[in-house]
Parts: C-alpha cells; sequence; structure tokens
C-alpha cells in the first residue's frame, strides 16, 4: 500500500480518483488481488447476520477473502482507512440483463450485432460494479455475451460483478422471449434464441444453454410487458413444460429463475418447483401464501416501471408496451405488500438493463417505502441474494472466509436508505475499484 488514505479524502476525493483511473484504463483492465494481507478500517459496519450495525471495525483480508473482523486496530497490517464510513457487504442483484445496449427500440435490438452488446456490456458492468454491486445474477441474455463478460471479468481482464449467468431465456412461440412476435412469419425458429414448445423442446434447450455454459436457468412462464402482442396476464408454458425445465436443471446441478407477472403463472411455476419468481406483478395473497409453501424466491424489481414510464419516453417503448406498463403498475406494489404479509423469501432484483445500469440503487428506497425495514432491504441484496444464488457465505456477507467485497457510504443507510444510491468506495475481491485505490 502506497498511501493511508485520510478519512476526508474518502469522502471528498473518492469519485474523482476513480474516474480518473477508469478513463485513463489502466491498471484497473488487468486488476488481480494483492498477493498479501491488508485491514480495513470503518468506524462502523452492518452485520446483515444479526441485522445490526456495529463499530468500530477493522475487516482483516487474505488475498481475496475475509480473514476476521476484529473491534482492535490489528498489529503489522497496512490499514485502508475508511474514517467515519459505513462498511457493507458488496451488493448483490438478482435480476440482471448486462449485455446489450439500454435504450434500443425492439427492432434496433434485433438488428444489434454481438459484438455491439458485448461492447455495451463491457460498460454495463463497469458501471454496476461502480454502484457498488459486486455480484449480480444475469437472467437471460443472447449471443453467449453473458458469458463472455461472466468470463473477461473472472480472467481480470475488464472490471465487474462476479456473474451468474442464464444465456437464453426459454420462452414458447409467441411468448415473452418470441422477438419474431413482431416479423413475419418467414422468420424461423432455432435453438440460439430459446423459443421452444413441448417437454422434448425444452429439455434440449436446457441441455443446450448449460452445454453452452449456463449457470442457471430462466423461463418465460408469463406473457410480458416490452414483447409485442403477448399479455403479462397469460401463462406461458404448460405445467409439463416448467416441470420439464427444473427437473432437466437440477439433473445438472441448476436452478430455473421463472418470469412471471400473471397469478396462474407464478402458482404453476413455483409449484413446478422453479427457484425464484421473478417481477410477479399479479401476485396477491393466495399466490403469496403458494410462494412461502414451496420455499420459492420472489425477486420484485419495482423500480424498473418508472424508467418505463419516464415522460418523453427515452427508453423508447412502444405504445403497446406503455399501455401494458401502465396497467402492470397498479399491481407490482400490491404484490410486494402481500409477499411481505405472507413472509416470502425475498431477494433484491431490478431488471437493470432495461433501464441504465447501476441505477438500480434506486430499488432499495422502494422497498422500504413499501413497507420494508432498511435493514431488510440490505439484507434482501446481500444474505438473500447470495442465499438465492447458491453462494451463501461467499458472498453477500462481511464473514471470515467470503470473499473480501466491500462497500462503504458515507452515512447511516439505515437512518436513510438512499445512502445506497450514494456509494463511496468499492472492494470486490480484495483489489479497490472505486474509491481511495491506496494500493
Ligand atoms: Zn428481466
Amino acid at each position: 500500500m502506497h498511501s493511508v488514505p485520510r478519512a476526508s479524502s474518502f469522502v471528498s476525493c473518492a469519485a474523482l480518483s476513480i474516474v480518473a483511473t477508469l478513463a485513463g484504463l489502466v491498471p484497473l483492465a488487468h486488476a488481480q488481488a494483492p498477493s498479501h494481507r491488508f485491514a480495513v478500517h470503518a468506524a462502523h459496519w452492518i452485520d446483515v447476520r444479526a441485522g445490526v450495525e456495529r463499530g468500530p471495525v477493522w475487516v482483516t483480508v487474505d488475498r481475496d477473502t475475509i480473514e476476521a473482523i476484529r473491534s482492535s486496530a490489528p498489529e503489522g497490517l497496512e490499514v485502508i482507512e475508511l474514517g467515519d464510513a459505513v462498511l457493507l457487504p458488496g451488493l448483490i442483484d438478482c435480476h440482471t440483463h448486462l449485455s446489450g445496449r439500454v435504450g434500443r427500440s425492439p427492432l434496433e435490438s434485433l438488428k444489434a450485432s454481438a459484438a455491439s452488446e458485448a461492447i455495451a456490456g463491457v460498460n454495463n458492468v463497469r458501471q454496476t460494479l461502480l454502484a457498488g454491486f459486486t455480484t449480480c445474477r444475469d437472467v437471460g441474455g443472447g449471443e453467449l455475451v453473458d458469458i463472455a463478460l461472466r468470463d473477461a471479468i473472472k480472467a481480470g481482464d475488464i472490471p465487474g460483478p462476479r456473474m451468474r449467468v442464464a444465456t437464453w431465456a426459454l420462452s414458447m412461440t409467441g411468448g415473452h422471449g418470441d422477438d419474431t412476435n413482431q416479423l413475419d412469419y418467414h422468420w424461423h425458429n432455432d435453438m440460439a434464441r430459446g423459443v421452444v414448445d413441448g417437454v422434448d423442446e425444452v429439455r434440449k434447450q436446457v441441455r443446450f444453454n448449460i452445454q453452452q455454459g449456463a449457470d442457471l436457468i430462466k423461463i418465460l412462464a408469463s406473457g410480458g410487458v416490452l414483447s409485442a402482442r403477448d399479455d403479462p396476464r397469460h401463462t406461458g408454458f404448460s405445467f409439463e413444460e416448467m416441470k420439464t425445465a427444473v427437473e432437466e436443471a437440477a439433473r445438472q446441478e441448476r436452478f430455473v429463475a421463472a418470469h412471471a407477472h400473471g397469478k396462474e403463472g407464478i402458482i404453476m411455476a413455483s409449484n413446478a418447483g422453479v427457484r425464484s419468481i421473478e417481477h410477479a406483478s399479479y401476485m396477491d395473497d393466495e399466490a403469496a401464501r403458494v410462494l412461502k409453501k414451496n420455499g420459492t424466491w420472489y425477486v420484485p424489481t419495482l423500480y424498473v416501471i418508472e424508467p418505463i414510464l419516464a415522460p418523453g419516453n427515452p427508453l423508447k417503448i412502444t405504445e403497446e408496451s406503455l399501455a401494458k406498463a401502465r396497467v402492470v403498475k397498479n399491481h407490482m406494489r400490491s404484490a410486494f405488500h402481500s409477499a411481505l404479509k405472507a413472509g416470502v423469501k425475498i431477494a433484491f432484483g431490478t431488471d437493470a438493463g432495461v433501464f441504465r445500469h447501476g441505477d438500480q440503487v434506486h430499488e432499495f428506497k422502494i422497498y422500504v417505502d413499501e413497507g420494508m425495514t432498511p435493514m431488510q432491504a440490505i439484507q434482501s441484496a446481500t444474505i438473500s441474494g447470495a442465499d438465492l444464488i447458491g453462494w451463501s457465505g461467499r458472498i453477500g456477507t462481511i464473514s471470515p472466509g467470503a470473499f473480501a467485497d466491500l462497500i462503504a457510504v458515507g452515512a447511516d443507510p439505515l437512518k436513510d436508505i438512499t445512502e445506497l444510491e450514494r456509494v463511496k468506495w468499492v472492494m470486490k475481491g480484495g483489489v479497490v475499484y472505486k474509491g481511495e485505490t491506496g494500493r
């Protein structure tokens, strides 16, 4: 470590120093975990496992992993000094789409090359990491851009969060993932789109996605908002098709995430054994009780509707989709209330990719506005996200044995959850990506 920044420099210079470093694109492109041990000191930290704030803390790190949590300064170790900051585990977004350019119209997306989607992805993953998200579950992307991003980040070639990826989302013909809904009938189906019908095709697509490197399987169990000519309330896939996806994925130790807005699709997918329901816009008390009974996770994505319906239509959403969004908007928050009431497991997720990556930080305030405590909102994006992904103990917690994925904010997020919209410092795997990079 070359310098030990003082608390004041953390607050005042952090943003500037990272911009300069990233703009130069020099050392971060090949950032590696340090080979030595060091400590991170802050006045406060959020213990997400116990659900309390504590402090002061010295987190000792050995290469990319947290070694110990101490309440006094360790002897003989270099210290990254964060002063009066509040330290949290790196955040987890369980619903992103990191490949592709945000704000493309459906037709522009269809015409975009894999190369341009990948180039956009490099920026997306960097923005996501700098916003404080050190892990993402990416639930659907084309052309294996998600795999390439995941692997480039893992190799240290580009800065970005740890990624678990789904590759192509499985859609029935005419469903939420069938982008030929707006093209003429000469456009034919193939494996590199995920459009499948019947248990045999579902099984084959699951096997194909895993062969290509998928960490999880995404199915589109209802219509969607941003697709043409389908209805979010209508169920996609039969129960047998959903069950086949779950069984085939389980055979190869993968979970299934199910996009589902409509109540019937939510209940069917939960009963079919999917790990999580994404969106769940029309979930009522009855559907929430089914999720609770089955132990199914709920990934809310409440913020996304706001940029979709923003004045001036900056995301170039079609009139058809805007009309669907206006209807769904009225249901999403009541679904969240039903889940809270029933005690459904909730993991933070946002649909970033529909809107600008990094802006998913606004999801936190909505959770708190709609009834979560700030601690519960933080837990949804840390310890719960880790559970859903299957990486408990390794991410989403400041504990010995976990990756040294840490973020810091300047004031108490338990008093004002919007502090998480202003993450000052980001470390992933023992490497500082934002804030004072004094090592
Ligand atoms: Zn999505």
